[in-house]
């Protein structure tokens, strides 16, 4: 008898304590993307990024992208941050696989509280709607204020978003009355508060959620990629919609992580996205969680 080729397997949900709190890390999905440079290294020569990748052991042509909502159960509230590509997702087979994986993961859609959006980006709030009607049925939602602003004015959005700006028109304004707009600072629910992290979007936020003297930073866009925007923070990315503050603020949140030796959580970190921030030559490096949340 001959096994069968089985094919790729990967965990698709991850679940760790955080004091009182559980946060659990969700795959969307994940594609291969073609051309690390001009998305990395915008501003560099192609030359240089190729060389770059080259010495890190990675290819110079294509890249993966991971797609990672995440949930925390406060124990009071069940809060959803973004909510991958939904439908369109699985068109291209890249993601949209949220919902059933929540299931698997041990969560009904109708269960989620709070939907929190770090932006209004295609692959955040994708799954924000299931065949015409809320995917997340008895939530309120959270966005930065700005953000919100940003999308529906059209006024500092880049040509190049025309297309991710009428999906957002299209999706988000008929939530309004479930709304909370947030300015940096305010809390989502008690324990979860929002952090300015402009740039990658106009008004686009991070998360800090802290219970019981831990704590985990969601840092959705704020790094793209775990060698190119967290080695080379000052390097532009062509998804940055405000590139030079996009660099600004992951050289500032970086900087604050490695200081403080903070967990971080990223959407597009791979999967499952949890880790930590060392200080390298030039930059920084993504250090992977390996249970040093779990002792
Ligand atoms: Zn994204």
């Amino acid at each position: 008898m001959t096994a069968p080729l089985l094919g790729e397997a990967r965990p698709t949900h991850h679940r760790f304590v955080l004091g009182g709190f559980e946060v659990t890390a969700v795959l969307d999905g994940r594609s291969v993307r073609q051309g690390v440079h001009p998305t990395f290294g915008h501003d560099r020569s192609e030359a240089d990024v190729a060389a770059y990748a080259k010495a890190r052991h990675l290819p110079a042509d294509r890249y993966e992208a991971v797609f990672v909502p995440t949930l925390v159960n406060t124990g009071s509230a069940l809060v959803l941050f973004d909510t991958g590509l939904g439908a369109m997702g699985r068109g291209s087979g890249a993601g949209g696989f949220l919902r059933e994986r929540l299931r698997e993961a041990g969560y009904a859609p109708e269960m989620v509280d709070v939907v929190a959006l770090t932006h209004g980006h295609p692959d955040h709030i994708g799954g924000l709607v299931e065949d015409g009607a809320p995917a997340f049925p008895n939530a309120r939602y959270a966005i930065g204020r700005a953000e919100y602003d940003g999308w529906v004015s059209g006024a500092a959005i880049p040509p190049n978003r025309a297309t991710s700006r009428e999906l957002f028109l299209k999706l988000v304004p008929p939530l309004a009355e479930r709304i909370d707009f947030l300015e940096p600072g305010d809390s989502v629910v008690p324990g979860i508060e929002a952090v300015e992290a402009h740039g990658h979007s106009v008004g686009h936020m991070a998360f800090m959620v802290e219970s019981a003297g831990k704590s985990v930073l969601l840092w959705g866009d704020v790094a793209n990629h775990c060698v190119f925007s967290v080695e080379r923070p000052q390097w532009q990315v062509g998804f940055d919609d405000d590139k030079a503050r996009a660099v600004a603020t992951r050289e500032r949140i970086l900087d604050w992580a490695a200081s403080d030796a903070l967990a971080v959580l990223g959407f597009h970190m791979p999967f499952p996205s949890v880790g930590f921030v060392e200080r390298a030559a030039d930059g920084y490096r993504f250090v992977p969680e390996t249970n040093r949340l779990a002792v």
